[in-house]
């Protein structure tokens, strides 16, 4: 294949433009490892690339696309051969390196993950980095010894991709999940995937104060910003809340008050260059933990040419769960 089907962000004197196009196979960038991709997913991020609300994309031309699932075409990585499965998400790929919504990748060894048993390739997307990102949440949380019995645990964003996976993984775990979110539409949705309880994501949206009523004994948020803020001031005493996310802003207009007061622990996710033991650690709890049926319904699958329609969706919110990119 010297060339393939690919989107492309490019820059020029009016801005950053976004193509189908073809590719040239001779442009791919270096790596060991060449993929055929079979599937990629819509993340956030995806959006901010595909749009250039902010700057993502850190070199062009760019292919965006932050994660796949694919197969082995040609290896130089002792680790891989022709044939094998691949899972990626992270590294700058889709930012800084070539990414993945084409037909071909050609990445680092090093940053691949065997497809995990038991998933297979659209499973894996339909968990993406999104769902990846909320199992570290959820293995930040079980590290710092937090457990159901201390008290109900607050998922935000809980309609979109990191909170939905956040919500079953968290309600699976045994946690009274309580999923905060801005549409009433979804309420029934969030049931299904396991929330107890539905808290409109405008009482979390007030000018914080340094300290609130204790609501909650942990926390997942995709939010940041004034939400954030809030969840902190209302976590109880001893609890954590794990922070990966800036949908509302990247600002947190908070105090040192849950921390020095109420001993509240603010624990960061960064998925994007996770070490390779704690990233196989996450896919593996995935694969075990997350119930097949409950990713299925939070699922939507489209086209390799539709993804771009779906960039301004994602940053207004208005896309739900998780949406897998059938590429081949
Ligand atoms: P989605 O767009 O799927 O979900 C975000 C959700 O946040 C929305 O569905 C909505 O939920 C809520 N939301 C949106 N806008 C606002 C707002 N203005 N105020 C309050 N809530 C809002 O995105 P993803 O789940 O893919 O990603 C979520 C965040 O996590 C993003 O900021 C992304 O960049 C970040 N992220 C970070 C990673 C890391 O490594 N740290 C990895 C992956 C994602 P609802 O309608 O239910 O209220």
């Amino acid at each position: 294949m010297a060339t393939f089907k690919a989107w492309v962000v490019e820059k020029g004197e009016g801005g950053q433009s976004l193509t189908f196009k073809d590719f040239d196979d001779a442009d791919l960038m270096e790596g060991d490892v060449t993929v055929r991709v079979t599937h990629s997913t819509l993340n956030y991020k995806d959006g901010l690339a595909m749009t250039g609300k902010s700057p993502v994309v850190r070199r062009f031309p760019m292919i965006p696309g932050i994660d796949f699932a694919g197969v082995v075409e040609t290896s130089e990585h002792p680790d891989y051969k022709t044939g094998d499965a691949v899972v990626l998400t992270g590294w700058g790929v889709g930012e800084t390196h070539l990414g993945a919504y084409a037909e071909r990748a050609r990445v680092k060894g090093d940053w691949l993950v065997p497809l995990p048993d038991g998933l297979s390739p659209a499973q894996a997307m339909a968990i993406g980095t999104a769902g990846y990102t909320a199992m570290l949440c959820l293995m930040a949380l079980d590290h710092q010894g937090l457990t159901p019995e201390q008290g109900p645990a607050i998922v935000t964003g809980a309609s979109g991709g990191v909170g939905s996976v956040a919500v079953a993984l968290m309600a699976r775990a045994g946690w009274h999940v309580i999923a905060s979110t801005g549409r009433d539409s979804e309420a029934e949705y969030l049931r299904r995937l396991g929330a107890a309880e539905i808290l409109d994501r405008a009482e979390l949206s007030g000018a914080p104060k340094p300290l609130a009523k204790e609501r909650w004994a942990a926390g997942i948020d995709a939010v940041g910003s004034t939400t954030l803020a809030n969840v902190l001031a209302m976590t109880k005493a001893d609890g954590a809340v794990a922070a990966c996310g800036l949908a509302q802003g990247m600002d947190l207009p908070t105090s040192v008050a849950p921390f020095i007061l109420r001993g509240v622990s603010l624990l960061g996710i960064n998925s994007v260059t996770t070490p390779q033991p704690k990233r196989r650690k996450a896919w593996e709890r995935l694969a075990r933990e997350l119930d097949l049926d409950t990713l299925a319904a939070m699922t939507t699958t489209v086209g390799l040419r539709d993804v771009a329609g779906l960039a301004d969706e994602i940053l207004a919110g208005r896309t739900r769960g998780r949406t897998v990119v059938e590429v081949s």
